[in-house]
């Protein structure tokens, strides 16, 4: 077989919004659900709404330990004396009826007893035997959770779209949910690609480095929750690639790989993508990064990353992630706030590309800050590790001074 060429036709870069619209644009939620037991369900994503079917909380009950008594009781500019005639606890409620000038003793999450509209808490009161004295100054209503103010019965509790995570759980669980309707787990097929590489578990020969890549997006994907079917490494080979391609696009709905997609002598990933699929587009205006080719063969998506290992990261959190969102049936996608603080050094940069610097962001003399995270090479993972922001620098931005503001966007809320 001819190798393919690996200079195509030169492509102006994308800016990275417009490569991330594109690549969110492209796709739409894989179809398939199943309906998994609500422990099993972390990380899923909801497929229909799920609807309350009765009030949380069931019944109007006491937010408070205190005692249960009618607001018309209480005479509002003095002391009010009232009979106690009973008491209700969470999970046993009083039979009776609360009559004129008589009190119930509730507990925190008691039914609030009939008759009664109100909760007065137990260290204002003071108790006489049988009775007890209320100071004035109560207001009607207080101290009571009314039935249905967390969930009415017949709306929707959770939307169609919702990622679930330990409050959509224990909310499933609140409506008495054992199983929930979830979309199928998006399946990710990836590979690394280089002759240099060598999987963990043997001594490296001389030039060979090992196979990182594949483990950070192994993490990275894992904590997505998505089905992950990992290729290994695949040489700079074009037969090679062309079947690893192949199968992988056979079997998953998303294709990553990393390296061999710039335009060296054994850069293959693009032209194969383009001989068995399409290419949409190749070339960004990132830093680190710029290769990333997007594409599909058939009906899988393919993302060519970077080889170097904080491009892969960069490219695959600004760029990626929120796609492969949608594709699981995440809506609306999440936000990714950023925010201004001043940064401690300088920073060199051109106008041209946006750049992600990683950074860490501290607290100093109580007021943030961010710093940069050690050597910014693009092979130096060590800075994501060190770090725990990315500093955004937009395209138009020239070089930082101590003390300017930058953008900056924490690691945390990226996945
Ligand atoms: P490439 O884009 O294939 O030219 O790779 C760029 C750089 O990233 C080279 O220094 C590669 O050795 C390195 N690299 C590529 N793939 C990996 C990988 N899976 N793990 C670690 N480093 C890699
Ligand atoms: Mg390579």
């Amino acid at each position: 077989m001819d190798k393919p060429a690996t200079n195509q036709s030169p492509q102006k870069p994308l800016t990275v919004a417009a490569a991330r619209k594109l690549v969110i644009d492209s796709v739409a939620p894989v179809s398939g659900w199943e309906s998994v037991a609500i422990r099993s369900a972390l990380g899923r994503v909801l497929v229909r709404d799920v609807i309350a079917p009765f009030d949380v909380p069931a019944h109007d009950n006491s937010a408070m330990d205190g005692y249960a008594v009618r607001s018309s009781d209480l005479v509002s500019a003095e002391e009010s004396r009232l009979m106690v005639v009973g008491t209700a606890l969470a999970g046993s409620a009083f039979s009776g009826v609360v009559g004129a000038g008589q009190a119930v003793r509730v507990m925190t999450g008691a039914v609030l007893p009939r008759g009664a509209d109100m909760v007065v808490v137990q260290e204002i009161v003071r108790a006489e035997g049988d009775a007890i004295a209320i100071p004035a100054g109560q207001k009607v209503g207080q101290n009571v959770r009314r039935a249905g103010e967390d969930l009415a019965k017949g709306r929707p509790a959770l939307f169609a779209g919702k990622r679930l995570g330990a409050a959509e759980l224990g909310l499933l669980a609140s409506l008495g949910c054992a199983e929930v309707p979830v979309r199928r787990r998006l399946r990710v097929a990836f590979f690394s690609t280089g002759d240099e590489l060598a999987s963990i578990g043997r001594p490296l020969a001389p030039g060979e480095v090992y196979d990182s890549n594949r483990y950070t997006l192994h993490a990275a994907l894992t904590k997505l929750g998505v089905e992950l079917l990992d290729m290994g490494v695949i040489r700079d080979e074009p037969m090679a690639l062309e079947q690893a391609f192949r199968e992988a696009a056979t079997q998953a709905d998303v294709v990553l790989t990393t390296g061999g997609v710039s335009v060296g002598e054994a850069d293959y990933v693009k032209a194969m993508m383009a001989k068995l699929g399409e290419v949409t587009f190749w070339k960004i205006d990132i830093k680190p990064g710029r290769p990333m080719a997007f594409g599909r063969i058939g009906s899988a998506w393919l993302c060519g990353l970077p080889g170097n290992p904080v491009a892969v990261m960069v490219a695959f959190y600004q760029i990626v992630v929120d796609a492969l969102l949608k594709l699981m049936g995440v809506d609306p996608l999440p936000a990714r706030p950023t925010f201004l603080v001043p940064c401690a050094e300088a920073i060199r940069k051109s106008p041209g590309r946006r750049e992600f610097p990683r950074g860490c962001l501290t607290a100093e003399a109580g007021a943030w800050i961010v710093r940069l995270a050690g050597n910014q090479g693009s092979g130096v993972l060590r800075s994501m590790s060190e770090a725990n922001c990315f500093i955004v620098l937009p395209e138009e931005r020239g070089s930082v001074a101590p003390g300017d503001l930058v953008e900056i966007q924490p690691f945390d809320g990226l996945l």
